[in-house]
């Protein structure tokens, strides 16, 4: 008998794991891929550690997750300059004070605050992204960094999208290009796997099992039950089902030493069907002499990465919060229980209050 079965090997999962064998409690994780770190995984292929679901930063201003993290492996220096494509010219983004110079020829952040202002629409109360967009750097701008890669992310026009999706866009009059503002950022040295093999050393941990395939044997085998997947399938889906954007990832081995030159290069015209490419060597700063490359192609069906957090949705949703509130054996965490897009640093945040109420009930 465990003390507490997790399902799921993602940080959620594995961050409990870890503290919970610490405090001296038994436990099982049970993780339906073939691997253990969920969508933080990497894999390394012929020395460059591929980010297989996405591109993953690590990035707090809070300095006791960034002890947390730093304390299991060593990071670089890494941050991320995304480049953006767009029908064929290359434009430096975050918007920033090269890109508007690239755009419109200014010089100087006095130049470039007097542009922005002529350019914006002035639109009364933006009803949605579109004029929001409108309303904060003009036609132009809006064209060429958000119409298109909006429209193909999210699968439909950015008129039928709320602002909120990109209301933490920044826009700078300096040169600076760091996509975060937090003050520690980097990547894990070796990839993020070996964050979860330092996490998961000496717990029990079985693969390729899903819960679901044996949900009554998993439920009398321990005390407690952790669960970090998708809430909307633990109950059958009673309410509905819960809406997520996917993403098809297509990966390539090239014989050159260096692709694009960056990590990241978003291409945001409407007429290319991928939304990046990411080129895995330059996160370490590889030398290796190929290189491999993804291409990010948006999806409404496929894994679950990005939740539809609409008004439909988040109501939906509320109906099984209610019903997990007044679970007594089970305890949710993670973005896919919580139906909620969280950063890295906020999962790992989470998982330690998770642990913490869970040590004030023990002690
Ligand atoms: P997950 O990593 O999804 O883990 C859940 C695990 O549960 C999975 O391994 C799944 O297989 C398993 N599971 C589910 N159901 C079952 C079942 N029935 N039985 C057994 N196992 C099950 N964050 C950043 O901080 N920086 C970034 O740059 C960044 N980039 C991202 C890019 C993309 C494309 C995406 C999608 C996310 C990105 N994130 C980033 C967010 C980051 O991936 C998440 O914060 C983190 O992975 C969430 O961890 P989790 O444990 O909640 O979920």
């Amino acid at each position: 008998m465990y003390d507490y079965l997790i399902i799921g090997s993602g940080l959620f999962g594995s961050v409990c794991a870890r503290e919970l064998t610490n405090m001296g409690y038994k436990c099982l994780i049970i993780e339906k891929r073939s691997h253990i770190g969920g969508n933080c995984y990497t894999e390394n292929i012929d020395g460059i550690n591929v980010h297989k679901y996405g591109p993953h930063i690590f990035h707090t201003s809070n300095q006791n997750i960034w002890k947390y993290v730093t304390s299991l492996v060593d990071f670089n220096h890494f941050r991320y300059n995304p480049k953006v494509n767009y029908k064929g010219t290359m434009y430096s983004f975050p918007i920033n004070l090269l890109t508007l110079h690239q755009v419109y020829g200014v010089t100087t952040p006095q130049d470039a605050l007097q542009k922005l202002e002529d350019v914006k629409l002035h639109i009364e109360s933006p009803q949605n992204l579109e004029e929001w967009a409108l309303s904060q750097i003009g036609p132009e701008l809006y064209e060429i960094f958000i119409k298109g890669y909006t429209t193909k992310q999210w699968g439909r026009s950015p008129k039928e999208l709320p602002a909120s999706i990109i209301k933490r866009l920044p826009i700078r009059t300096t040169y600076d290009d760091n996509y975060y503002f937090d003050k520690y950022q980097g990547i894990p040295v070796g990839g993020y796997t070996k964050i979860f093999e330092k996490l998961l050393t000496g717990i029990d941990i079985q693969l390729n099992v899903d819960y679901f395939s044996n949900k009554e044997y998993f439920d009398d085998i321990a005390n407690k039950i952790i669960y970090t997947g998708p809430i909307d399938q633990f109950y059958d889906y009673k309410f509905g089902k819960l809406e997520y954007r996917s993403l098809i990832f297509e990966q390539q081995k090239l014989e050159v030493p260096d692709y694009q030159g960056v990590a990241g290069v978003n291409y945001t015209d409407v007429d290319v069907p991928y939304t990046r490419i990411v080129e895995h060597k330059h996160f370490e700063f590889g030398k290796q002499p190929t290189t491999i490359i993804t291409k990010e192609y948006p999806s409404s069906v496929g894994e679950p990465y990005y939740p539809v957090n609409d008004l439909v949705n988040n109501e939906r949703y509320k109906k099984y919060k209610f019903l997990m509130d007044n679970e007594t054996k089970f305890i949710f965490g993670g973005r896919l229980a919580e139906y909620k897009y969280y950063d890295m640093h906020q999962i790992i945040g989470s998982a330690l209050k998770t642990v913490n109420i869970i040590k004030g009930g023990k002690e």
